[in-house]
């Protein structure tokens, strides 16, 4: 049987950007699958008749540049689009928007308060300084404050020297600001309702917390990190759908003589005398590798796909209380036509805008109240955008394809399955709360996919299809994700490896962690390192 330098699990996008990189250094590299399709999350198919669809994620910022430009991704059709601003509709009728444009974003908030109108700059500035100290670790792994070892001390020294960097005031703030709520951070610059309500969905997204949670003003900085050609802040679409991310990295992949191989789902990484000798794949086959680097997320890798026996039994406990928890879902329609929506001025740059329709901080903590209750929001924070107001290549000529995400949506139904009755009552719930805003809206729809936690799960393979790999609250970020004194992609095995989105800087299409688990991988195998330095703060 042949043996190869690596197998890869999982051709989600950090799955392949791993395999790429380690491709690129000469190792014989299969990339292995279970479904028929790459792209993990990050993924196009089709919805409906000639309605193309991101079915999980929908839009793009947090990639790295270095690694789109060092996989030359734009040679493998890889292109995003920049769109603009986000709007919140109102009961009464009104709307906030929110605009690139400094001077018209001013009017539009000093239409509400003039203080906030003002306090939007001192806001932006403190928050994009958080954005530029965190920007500079995403493509580095965390160092471990436990280490002697020379890497880790110069790396810790390097870290403490730009928070020392930021000035005493800003040091406070820096921590206060990991720990917070977004609720409080809001708090600290505006008094407008809607418009808190507005900045606050970042805080939430993906995240099984409401905007009270503490650690909730981090998951907006997540939202914020990322980039479209260097605005920082800003997302895009990328056209044709999130797959031509994922599909861009398998070329670059191919291109460097990878092997990718779908329809071959892992049932066991297999270990012998503490070091792993390859996997043994759902229809019996079994694949020999000197290396397995681990795409799926951190509980499926070592509670699922491993014999409890092979692994210590204190990093065993550490993977099954790590958190992964079901939060959201998602409701995919296709449009025979493009909604207006009541508010709105004909014409208006919003209408390419993220749109939401929640527009007070209690209307938003309420969402969070019916997840704890074991239920879906009855009046959900929905995430909504037509991406085909900017890619018209992913529905026929002068039809739609509409995405809502929905915070939030429980794994399971007080503790149990969801029925299909259920599944059609939280679709409809979303779909009232927009038609609330949108008279011609119900009668455009053709089709309506509904996406629970669990259809995540069943078809990614994601723990509860929490979109992170797991919460990103500070006891799981940096040195202690997925697992304190395994943060730098090695696992207890010899030989196995983590790549995917439980591990630092976490989930997103961000491409980080793949890059950084190549990165260790090949200085394990004392191999030439492949992995584009970090631009830093850029
Ligand atoms: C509904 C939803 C919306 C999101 N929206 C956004 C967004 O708009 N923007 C954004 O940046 N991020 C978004 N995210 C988050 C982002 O998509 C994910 O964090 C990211 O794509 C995860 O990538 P990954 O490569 O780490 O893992 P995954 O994409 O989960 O890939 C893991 C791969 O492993 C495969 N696999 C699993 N088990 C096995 C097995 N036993 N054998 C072989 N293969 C296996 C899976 O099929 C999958 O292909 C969203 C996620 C979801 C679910």
């Amino acid at each position: 049987m042949k043996t190869y330098d690596a197998i890869v699990v999982g051709a989600g996008h950090n799955g392949l950007t791993a395999a790429a990189f380690l491709a690129k250094a000469g190792l014989d590299v299969v990339c292995v699958e279970k479904n028929d399709y790459i792209g993990g999350a990050a993924v196009s198919r089709n919805l409906y008749k000639d309605w193309w669809y991101s079915n999980c994620s929908y839009v793009c910022s947090l990639l790295r540049p270095e690694i789109y430009r060092s996989l030359e991704l734009h040679k493998h059709g890889l292109q995003v689009t920049p769109y603009g601003g986000s709007v919140t509709f109102m009961e009464n009728g009104d709307y906030y928007g929110s605009y690139h444009d400094e001077e018209v974003a001013y009017r539009e908030m000093a239409r509400f308060s003039r203080q906030d109108a003002d306090a939007y700059k001192t806001y932006s500035a403190d928050t994009m300084r958080q954005c530029r100290f965190i920007r500079d670790f995403l493509l580095s792994t965390a160092p471990d404050p436990t280490s002697l070892k020379p890497k880790d001390i110069r790396e810790l020294i390097r870290i403490g020297g730009k928070f020392m960097e930021m000035g005493e005031d800003r040091m406070y703030d820096t921590i206060r600001f990991w720990t917070m709520s977004v609720a409080e951070y809001l708090d600290e610059y505006f008094e407008t309702d809607v418009i808190k309500a507005a900045f606050s969905g970042s805080g939430i997204i993906g995240t099984a917390l409401g905007i009270h949670s503490p650690g909730t003003a981090y998951v907006l900085l997540h939202h914020y990190m990322g980039d479209v050609d260097g605005n920082v802040g800003s997302w895009g679409f990328a056209r044709g759908g999130m797959g031509a991310v994922s599909q861009s990295i398998a070329g670059a992949y191919q291109a460097a003589g990878g092997e990718l191989r779908t329809e071959a789902g892992v049932d066991q990484i297999i270990v012998k005398n503490g070091k792993t000798t390859g996997v043994a794949l759902e229809n019996g086959d079994e694949i020999a590798g000197r290396v397995v680097v681990s795409a799926m997320d951190v509980k499926r890798t070592f509670l699922t796909c491993m014999d409890k026996g092979d692994l210590p039994a204190s990093f065993h406990k550490r993977v099954e209380n790590f958190k992964i928890r079901g939060s959201s879902g998602k409701v995919n329609i296709a449009l025979d036509g493009m909604p207006t929506f009541s508010a709105l001025p004909e014409g208006s740059s919003l209408y390419s805008s993220d749109m939401h329709f929640i527009d007070s901080m209690e209307r938003m903590e309420r969402a969070y109240d019916d997840w704890k209750d074991g239920t879906w929001s009855k009046d959900p924070y929905v995430d909504m955008v037509i991406p085909t107001v900017s890619d018209p290549t992913m529905a026929p000529p002068g039809k739609h394809f509409m995405s809502c995400f929905v915070q939030y949506c429980p794994y399971q139904i007080e503790g149990r399955s969801w029925t299909s009755d259920e599944k059609g009552a939280f679709g409809k719930t979303v779909i009232d709360q927009i038609a609330n805003y949108s008279p011609n809206f119900k009668d455009l729809i053709l089709h309506a996919e509904v996406r629970t936690p669990q259809d995540i799960e069943a078809e990614i393979g994601i723990t509860e299809g929490n979109i992170f790999h797991g919460e990103l609250t500070m006891d799981q970020l940096l040195f202690n994700r997925p697992v304190p004194g395994y943060a730098q992609y090695r696992s207890p095995v010899d030989g196995l490896y983590m790549c995917g989105s439980s591990t630092h800087p976490g989930g997103g299409v961000m491409a980080a962690p793949g890059a950084n688990a190549a990165r260790e991988i090949l200085s394990d195998l004392k191999r030439p390192n492949t992995v584009p330095e970090s631009f830093g703060d850029d």
